[in-house]
């Protein structure tokens, strides 16, 4: 039976091919016009399985749509001192346009140093002191623009398209990590939306969001958002990714994935919703490949694509 409210549902999986189709056509754009191809070099260190399969499929992702992806793979006792010599290296090389060291690293290394040893024009993932301090500051044009982080960026790239101009909406952002909620709060304030950003201290959580005419969820807690907390007809973004329990007859050790958001409830009172999976993840490496062509760009004094 087809849902009768599919066509609230926002298509995160399609918009990321449509990005990546895009990036793809950008990329081959600037090789012919310029004989740049932008450059993505992935640094893992240790053998952590999630992300292994997180840096293969930012790997492939990224030779598909005709960037030179490079992977550095270092030993789980690698030290810090080794790893900053590898940035370093990484930093100076003109082929190299995007730098990601995949977290969680080792015990023995502080991810906060690995991240400010990056030059902040390759920071692809947007999480060095001074990216966040362009966003913060709205310095988003020009060579020293910031880099954002990709999970946010391809929230408001997925709003914007649904929503058209979100200038005067209210938005909730339920989490304040620096690595979503507040890039998060940061993009929408730049859009002119009225934010207010809650988390684990909030006082009345459910009324706070039902004023949301957009809600954005990034707390990590299976399902805790309900339809009951949704304002009727706003848009929800669904960051959350989470593991939980769905025992079959066949397989009682069966897992499957689901958001913060409680989708069955939900999509009966929102007005359009991302779906987990297949939401907000999928654009999240469409945008590391964008933001790797445009640090690219703007290294080589070309404009950026608007993406
Ligand atoms: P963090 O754990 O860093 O932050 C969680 C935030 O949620 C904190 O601000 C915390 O508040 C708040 N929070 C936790 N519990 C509650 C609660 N009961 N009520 C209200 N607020 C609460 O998580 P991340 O931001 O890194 O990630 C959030 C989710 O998004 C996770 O499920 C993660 O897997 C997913 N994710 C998905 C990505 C994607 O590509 N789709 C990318 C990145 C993350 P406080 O600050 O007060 O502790």
């Amino acid at each position: 039976m087809t849902n009768p409210h599919a066509d609230k549902i926002i298509d995160g999986k399609g918009f990321a091919e449509a990005l990546r189709g895009r990036i793809g056509e950008n990329v081959t754009r600037i090789k012919d016009a310029h004989g740049l191809t932008p450059g993505l070099a992935v640094v893992l260190v240790g053998d952590d399985p999630a992300s292994q399969v997180y840096v293969r499929n930012k790997g492939k992702a990224a030779a598909e749509a005709g960037i030179t992806a490079t992977d550095h793979r270092l030993d789980d006792s690698t030290s810090q001192a080794e790893l900053l010599a590898l940035v370093e290296q990484l930093n100076n090389d003109p082929a190299v346009h995007g730098i990601l060291v995949q977290l969680p690293v080792p015990n023995q290394i502080d991810p906060n140093a690995v991240i400010d040893a990056i030059a902040p024009g390759k920071d692809v993932d947007g999480f060095h002191v001074i990216n966040t301090g362009r966003l913060a500051t709205g310095q988003m044009t020009g060579p020293d623009a910031a880099m954002v982080p990709c999970t946010p960026l391809g929230c408001r790239m997925m709003l914007e398209d649904r929503l058209g101009d979100l200038s005067g909406l209210d938005a909730v952002v339920l989490g304040r990590s620096n690595i979503v909620g507040k890039p998060m709060a940061a993009l929408l304030t730049q859009a002119s939306c009225t934010v207010t950003i809650a988390h684990s201290r909030t006082k009345d959580l459910a009324d706070v969001c039902r004023r949301a005419d957009i809600l954005v969820a990034a707390v990590g807690r299976p399902q805790m958002v309900q339809g009951d907390w949704i304002k009727p007809g706003a848009a929800v973004i669904d960051v959350g990714i989470n593991r939980i329990a769905a025992p079959t007859e066949d397989d009682p050790n069966k897992m499957r994935l689901v958001g913060d958001v409680d989708f069955e409830s939900a999509i009966e009172v929102a007005g359009a919703i991302t779906p987990v999976p297949g939401g907000v993840g999928p654009m999240t490496i469409a945008c590391l490949l964008a933001n790797t062509v445009t640090a690219a760009c703007r290294q080589n004094g070309i404009d950026p694509p608007v993406w």
